[in-house]
């Protein structure tokens, strides 16, 4: 990773991490869904925010130009916002407020 600073080269960590976890925790969430959901949070993302690794979100991120993508984004960028400005995590998980079940 050229030209990466070490928060940066976290943030990516993050995203990695948050994959396990969701896995260890036997959180079977729809493949699309789950990359849309760990996206928002991190790299560049509310998370990463939250945990100081990057100053500003990136409203536009690259996973969200990409087909398979795109009505995943569309159906859940709004309520992900919604869960981390009005800082809904102090009262329930993502999954929770999402409504999504485990598969
Ligand atoms: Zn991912």
């Amino acid at each position: 990773m050229k030209n990466k600073n070490p928060q940066q080269i976290l943030d990516v960590i993050y995203h990695e991490i948050l994959h396990k976890l969701i896995k260890l925790n036997n959180i079977k969430l729809e493949e699309k869904i789950e990359e849309v959901i760990i996206d928002q949070m991190c790299p560049k993302g509310y998370l990463s925010k939250l945990l100081g690794l990057s100053e500003k979100i990136h409203e536009e991120h690259l996973l969200a130009r990409q087909e398979w993508l795109r009505e995943e984004y569309e159906k859940l960028t709004g309520k992900i916002k919604e869960y981390f400005e009005k800082q809904i995590y102090n009262e329930k998980t993502i999954f929770n407020f999402l409504n999504l079940k485990s598969i």
